[in-house]
């Protein structure tokens, strides 16, 4: 749990739709949510916390890498306090457009500053010293 949203998680992560018909009225929007520990690879820790329009197709991707631990979750519309749909940074677009190969080639995590992946990857940094 990585923000103070409101959220129904989803039962069937294996869909194909994430955002299930009965409630697609009452979400607002989808955020990615990753496990942050070692394991989690460049591409993950970059999309842990954005969050989609609730009809981006990217919501419809399952698993963006091998193992891939992230879950949708939906954010809905009588949430008080509703997160801004993200911008995603070009070079994470390119990476998804060029499918699996690409994410898991991503070269370096793309985070935005004291977020909770940046703060893994400053975690990371402190356990190497
Ligand atoms: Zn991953």
């Amino acid at each position: 749990m990585k923000n103070l949203f409101s959220i129904l998680f989803n039962s069937n992560q294996k869909t194909k739709n994430h955002v299930s018909d009965t409630y697609l009225d009452d979400v607002y929007c989808l955020e990615r949510s990753e496990i942050l520990d070692d394991k989690t690879c460049n591409f993950c820790l970059s999309m842990d916390g954005r969050t989609f329009a609730k009809d981006d197709p990217i919501g419809n991707t399952d698993e963006f890498c091998k193992g891939c631990r992230g879950i949708w979750a939906e954010v809905l519309n009588d949430q008080s306090i509703k997160p801004e749909i993200d911008q995603i940074p070009s070079e994470l677009l390119k990476c998804i457009k060029g499918g699996k190969r690409s994410m898991m080639g991503l070269k370096k995590p793309i985070v935005d500053e004291n977020s909770p992946a940046w703060e893994e990857l400053e975690r990371r940094k402190s356990d190497k010293k």
